[in-house]
């Protein structure tokens, strides 16, 4: 199958059989990892080993925690608010997708939130210029989402905060493309699209965001415990941990995110040059200079034909290719797992049913 899934998304082959081999007999100890206590020495190396993975293909050397948390993405879009919204500051949110606008959302119901800049208007076409993105003074941080799953956009440049904490959502586009990690407070991402399978959520913190604890806060919803007690104050999920684990090794040998970067931009580019030569038959929801290089998204001359490419689409092996149920048309998820010949294998086929139908 050529998976071009959004999410849970497609895992590399060669982790997949890792993992299989080592489901059973974990290390020659003679059980599963999923067996074992996450107190035992076994699952505090692979934690810690997977938490300084992280950082080091995020290019940081100092000054951040990581923490695995459990509860999504979308749980984050209420702890940020709940740990860093203090009374008399707001929530500061670019909104740059459906996601962002959850999160958004969510701070609302927490305490004051205010939208720094949103392109909803424009159909999420173009992202937010520097000019166009205004801070309220009062606020204790910024929120972003670096790559819009649903639409299709991301950010190039990073924009600047002015000293104020930047709180980056990462979730589709983690690990795909260097990013200069020390722009952000604090960065996070559900596991299921670049990290591993579902089940797990990373948040990388820095030191300063992490050094009052918010008292008035149960402990679980906290970041300073998971900080202090190094994901390990409740039993966390051992299992996606662990595949987390494997494929950032796997990152790691493939030349890490700049070699990631190299292959998405040449994969999603098999993909937008289809979309740019078909004279109009295939139109891309999302201005050239905000195009993603994860989640492609196009539409068709109609919804019939947008129906007859996924169905037809199916039976050429090629899964997931139907838009998010909020905006129709076609999305192509091709994180980094997704081989360049699955993109390849789409590009033909896209210009064989062109070929076809117009
Ligand atoms: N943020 C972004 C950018 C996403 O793409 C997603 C899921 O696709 C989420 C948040 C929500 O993630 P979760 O399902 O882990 O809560």
């Amino acid at each position: 199958a050529y998976n071009f899934n959004a999410g849970p998304a497609a895992l590399p082959l060669e982790v997949l059989q890792q993992a299989q081999e080592t489901f059973v007999d974990y290390n020659g100890i003679g059980m599963s990892l999923m067996e074992i206590s996450h107190r035992s020495k076994e699952y505090e190396a692979l934690n810690a080993e997977t938490a300084s993975l992280l950082l080091e293909l995020l290019g940081i050397q100092s000054g951040y925690q990581v923490l695995f948390l459990g509860g999504g993405a979308s749980m984050q879009f209420a702890q940020i608010p709940l740990n860093f919204l203090k009374p008399g500051t707001v929530g500061s949110y670019i909104i740059t997708g459906s996601f962002s606008e959850k999160a958004y959302q969510e701070a609302q119901i927490v305490g004051e939130a205010s939208i720094a800049a949103s392109n909803k208007e424009g159909k999420w076409r173009s992202l937010p210029k520097a000019s166009e993105i205004v801070i309220d003074p009062k606020s204790s941080y910024v929120h972003m989402t670096t790559n819009n799953t649903i639409e299709g956009s991301q950010w190039s440049d990073i924009p600047d905060t002015g000293g104020i904490p930047l709180i980056g959502d990462m979730t589709s586009g983690i690990l795909s493309r260097p990013i200069d990690a020390s722009k952000f407070g604090m960065i996070y991402a559900g596991a299921q699209k670049n990290l591993g399978p579902s089940g797990v959520t990373v948040a990388v913190i820095r030191d300063d965001l992490l050094a009052e604890e918010p008292k008035h806060l149960p402990v679980m919803l906290r970041y300073t415990t998971h900080a202090k007690n190094q994901s390990l104050y409740n039993t966390p999920p051992v299992h996606s941990i662990y595949m987390v684990n494997l494929v950032l090794k796997w990152v790691k040998e493939q030349g890490g995110v700049e070699a990631m970067e190299k292959r998405n931009v040449e994969k999603s580019k098999l993909l937008y040059d289809v979309i740019d030569a078909s004279g109009g038959f295939y139109s891309g929801n999302i201005d050239a200079d905000s195009r993603s290089i994860m989640n492609v998204t196009f539409r068709l001359p109609s919804e019939e034909l947008e129906k007859q490419f996924v169905k037809e689409s199916k039976d050429h092996n090629f899964v997931g290719l139907a838009g998010h149920r909020s905006v129709g048309g076609i999305r192509a998820s091709a994180y980094n797992a997704v081989p360049h010949e699955a993109c390849q294998a789409l590009a033909e086929f896209m210009k064989d049913f062109q070929q076809r139908n117009s």
